[in-house]
C-alpha cells in the first residue's frame, strides 16, 4: 500500500490524500505506481535551461558522460550514418574532466571525418572540439589571432582543433541553421521531456529570433507541452529591433548577456589566476563598456538582463554595468558560482536575483577546487546568498544537466559545508512559477522510494517527479 504524503510550507510534510481525479493517471504511470510513498508538491519550473538545445540532443550526437576522445567518437560514427556526404557533424555534451590527456586534439576527428565538418559542443557549451574542415569553413588557421573573448587553442602555432568562447563563432555561423520544421521539432521534444521529468513550465536562456517566430507558431497552434518564458541571447540576436511576444503560453520575459565563459573550460573570468594554470584569468566576452552600453540599452526596452557571470571579476563587472544602469528591475545574474561578499552585498542592494543551478555543483566538485583552491569558500554560495535575503530562482541549465528537479533539490540539501544549504521550503519557493506564467494550477507529484524528510536528502534519491494539472491536495 502506497504511504501519500502532501508538504506543507509551514509545517513539512503531513499524510494526504491523492486527489481523486489523479488515481488512475497516477496507476497508469509505471514510475509512480510503483514506488512506495508518493509526495504532493507544489509546482515546479525550471528557470533556467535551453529547450531548443535539449531538443536538439535527440537528433545529434550526445556526447554526455563519454568516458574518452575514443568513446566520443565510436557515438560520432553512429551518429553520422544517416548523413548526408559532405553534411555537418554536430554533437555535444564531450567533457575531458572525465578522461585522461586533457582537451582532445583535431587529428582524431581529421582521421575518422576527413571531409566532413565535425562541431562538437563541450559540455558547458563553451567550448568547442572540432575537426580541420570545420576550422576551414571557419576560416581559422595558423595565422588567426585569439578573436577578443576567445581562445584557439595551439600546438607549436597550429590550432589543435579546440576553440574557446567567442573563437567558436566563425565556425559556429557556418553551421547551417535547422530548418522550420525541425527547429519546431526539436522544441516540441524538449518541452515535452520537461514535462516528463515533473516541471509544469520553464524559462529559456538562449532565444534566438527563429525560436521566438517558432514558439508562437506553437503557441497559436496549441502545441506547447508546458508553457515557456524566454530570455533573448543578445550574442545571437543583437540589439536591433528585438522581437517581442506575450502570450499566455509564451512570452519574451527579457535578455541574457554573457559576461564570461566556464569554469570547465577556464573561461570564467577570475579576479586572480586560476590555481591549477598559473597565468590564466579567463575571458570577458564583453569589454565593460560595451556591457554597459547593452545593459542600458536592454533597460530602456523595458528587457530585464540576466547576466551570464561565474567568475568573480565577471560577476563584479556585471554588477557594475546593472548598477550604472539603475539597478533595471528583475535583473538577474546567472550562475552567482563565485561571489565574494561584497558582491553579495551588492546584489542585495540593486535588488538582484541570484540564478542558480546546484546540480553543477554535482558535476564540478571534483575537479573545482583545483581550478579555484582557497576561493572554494566562496563559491556555490547558496546559503550565503539566502542568508542575504536574495530573491532565488532555482534552474538545472538543461541539457548541460538533467532538467530533474528532484536531483538539483537533493545537490542543494546536501551541500557541505551545510551552512550553504537551502531548507527544502526555501528552495521550494525558488522553484516556484514566475507569477502569471502558469495560466492553469498544477501539483507535482514525487514518486519516492523512501519516506520524505526534510533535511537528510537520501529520500530524493532515485526518486521521479511528475506534474499535472489541478491543484487541491
Ligand atoms: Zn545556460
Amino acid at each position: 500500500m502506497q504511504e501519500i504524503w502532501g508538504w506543507r510550507a509551514e509545517g513539512g510534510f503531513v499524510p494526504a490524500r491523492l486527489p481523486g481525479r489523479l488515481t488512475e493517471a497516477v496507476r497508469a504511470d509505471p514510475a509512480l505506481a510503483g514506488a512506495p510513498f508518493l509526495v504532493l508538491l507544489p509546482p515546479l519550473w525550471d528557470h533556467h535551461g535551453h529547450v531548443a538545445a535539449l531538443g536538439a540532443l535527440l537528433c545529434q550526437a550526445d556526447l554526455r558522460g563519454a568516458r574518452s576522445p575514443e568513446e566520443a567518437l565510436e557515438r560520432l560514427r553512429t551518429s553520422s550514418v544517416d548523413l548526408a556526404p559532405g553534411a555537418w557533424l554536430e554533437g555535444f555534451g564531450w567533457d575531458q574532466n572525465l578522461w585522461e590527456g586533457g582537451f582532445p586534439h583535431r587529428r582524431l576527428l581529421d582521421d575518422a571525418f576527413p571531409d566532413r565538418p565535425v562541431f562538437l559542443r563541450r559540455i558547458d557549451g563553451h567550448a568547442a572540439w572540432v575537426n580541420s574542415a570545420a576550422l576551414r569553413a571557419g576560416g581559422i588557421g595558423e595565422s588567426t589571432p585569439d578573436p577578443p573573448g576567445g581562445l584557439i587553442l595551439r600546438e607549436k602555432g597550429v590550432p589543435t582543433g579546440l576553440l574557446v568562447d567567442a573563437a567558436m563563432e566563425p565556425v559556429a555561423r557556418r553551421v547551417p541553421p535547422p530548418v522550420r520544421q525541425e527547429l519546431r521539432r526539436w522544441l516540441r521534444s524538449g518541452l515535452r521531456s520537461l514535462r516528463a521529468k515533473g516541471l509544469c513550465g520553464a524559462t529559456d536562456m538562449g532565444l534566438e529570433r527563429a525560436h521566438v517566430e517558432t514558439l508562437r507558431l506553437m503557441e497559436a497552434e496549441g502545441e506547447l507541452p508546458i508553457p515557456l518564458d524566454g530570455y533573448l541571447d543578445v550574442a545571437r540576436t543583437g540589439l536591433d529591433d528585438l522581437p517581442a511576444h506575450r502570450g499566455p503560453g509564451f512570452k519574451v520575459a527579457g535578455a541574457k548577456l554573457y559576461a564570461d565563459g566556464a569554469l570547465g573550460s577556464r573561461g570564467a573570468c577570475l579576479e586572480a589566476d586560476y590555481d591549477d594554470a598559473p597565468g590564466e584569468r579567463g575571458l570577458l566576452i564583453w569589454e565593460p563598456e560595451a556591457l554597459n552600453d547593452a545593459v542600458r540599452r536592454l533597460a530602456a526596452l523595458g528587457l530585464p538582463p540576466a547576466i551570464h557571470a561565474i567568475g568573480d571579476r565577471a560577476a563584479r563587472i556585471a554588477l557594475d554595468a546593472l548598477q550604472a544602469a539603475g539597478w533595471p528591475s528583475g535583473s538577474r545574474i546567472e550562475h552567482a558560482q563565485l561571489l565574494p561578499e561584497t558582491s553579495i552585498r551588492r546584489m542585495r542592494e540593486g535588488g538582484v536575483i541570484a540564478s542558480i543551478q546546484p546540480c553543477h555543483y554535482l558535476s564540478d566538485r571534483s575537479w573545482a577546487a583545483e581550478r579555484l583552491g582557497a576561493r572554494m569558500a566562496a563559491a556555490y554560495p547558496w546559503g550565503s546568498l539566502a542568508q542575504a535575503g536574495l530573491p532565488l530562482l532555482l534552474g538545472t541549465d538543461f541539457p548541460i544537466e538533467e532538467p530533474d528537479p528532484l536531483r538539483n533539490l537533493y545537490a542543494l540539501l546536501t551541500r557541505e559545508p551545510a551552512s550553504e544549504r537551502l531548507t527544502l521550503a526555501e528552495a521550494l519557493c525558488a522553484y516556484a512559477p514566475p507569477p502569471g506564467s502558469l495560466p492553469r494550477a498544477h501539483l507535482t507529484i514525487a514518486g519516492l522510494q523512501t519516506r520524505p524528510g526534510e533535511g537528510a536528502a537520501a529520500w530524493l534519491e532515485g526518486g521521479v517527479a511528475r506534474t499535472f494539472e489541478g491543484s487541491e491536495t
